[in-house]
């Protein structure tokens, strides 16, 4: 089954065209990666799929689980399924993890028309869901991302994305300089939650991260557009022979 379609995209932020002609197609279940040079616009398509202000879609359209993706908000995206994991995780001060993923949860269930979870059915699935990531529940008590390292704000993150559960979940790692536990922390985190009806899109430069969450297809986004597909075998190609090909190319 088609998760996500993406026909002939542009996008113009500040009046400038950053994507032009994005085709993709991305079928549920599949772990697809997305590399290329700096500036291509691999963060700009992340953005647009979550909805966020600034980027204009000039052409094209997205379908999400056959739905126009660009006639919902962000919110609503959310509440379809679309999670975006943040760049730079936001410090929360003063609300404790747990109450911030127990108003997120809710939030998305009110905006599909379901009713809110309960106390003991939300630390029912936070449990689950730490369990299933092997994390100890004790970061759950503390204020979001507050004082958390590095690897701790990805494991949160990452816990977050397993709680919202969501349909088709958006990594993008590019610029976050991840050192090697946290790599490790992002990759075990998506493939625990892999499975038959989840998407995965994963956004990178770092080949590495990529021995560690196997991707069934591979792009590249050069000069606002995919100019090859390949299998994971491409993500090998690309780290030894660089983006110079496909940079003239574009
Ligand atoms: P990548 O993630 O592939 O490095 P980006 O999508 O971040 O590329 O950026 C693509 C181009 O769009 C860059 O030239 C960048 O400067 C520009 N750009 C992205 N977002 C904004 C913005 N909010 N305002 C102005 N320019 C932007
Ligand atoms: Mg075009
Ligand atoms: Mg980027």
């Amino acid at each position: 089954m088609t998760m996500l379609e993406i026909k002939n995209l542009h996008v113009t932020v500040e009046d400038r065209e950053i994507l032009k002609g994005v085709d993709l197609t991305i079928e549920a279940g599949k772990v697809h990666a997305i590399m290329g040079p700096n500036g291509s616009g691999k963060s700009t398509l992340s953005h647009v799929l979550a909805g966020r202000d600034d980027y204009e879609v000039t052409e094209g359209s997205i379908l999400f689980n056959g739905v126009d993706l660009m006639e919902l908000e962000p919110e609503e995206r959310a509440a379809a399924g679309v999670f975006l994991a943040f760049q730079y995780p936001i410090e929360v001060p003063g609300v404790a993890n747990m109450t911030f993923l127990k108003t997120a949860i809710n939030s998305q269930r009110k905006a599909r028309g379901e009713d809110e979870l309960s106390t003991p059915d939300f630390m029912k699935r936070v449990k689950a869901a730490a369990e299933k990531l092997s994390m100890s529940q004790e970061m759950l008590r503390r204020p979001v991302n507050v004082g958390f390292s590095g690897g701790e704000k990805k494991r949160n993150e990452i816990l977050q994305m397993a709680v919202l559960d969501p349909k088709l979940a958006v990594l993008d790692e590019t610029d976050s300089g991840l050192d090697i536990d946290a790599l490790k922390i992002v990759a075990e985190g998506v493939n625990a939650l892999r499975s038959p009806d989840r998407s995965f899109i994963v956004i990178t430069h770092y080949q590495r991260l990529l021995e560690h969450i196997v991707p069934d297809v591979v792009h590249v986004l050069a000069g606002g557009r995919i100019v090859k597909t390949g299998g994971k075998e491409l993500a090998l190609e690309l780290e030894a022979r660089g983006y110079a090909d496909y940079v003239e190319a574009a």
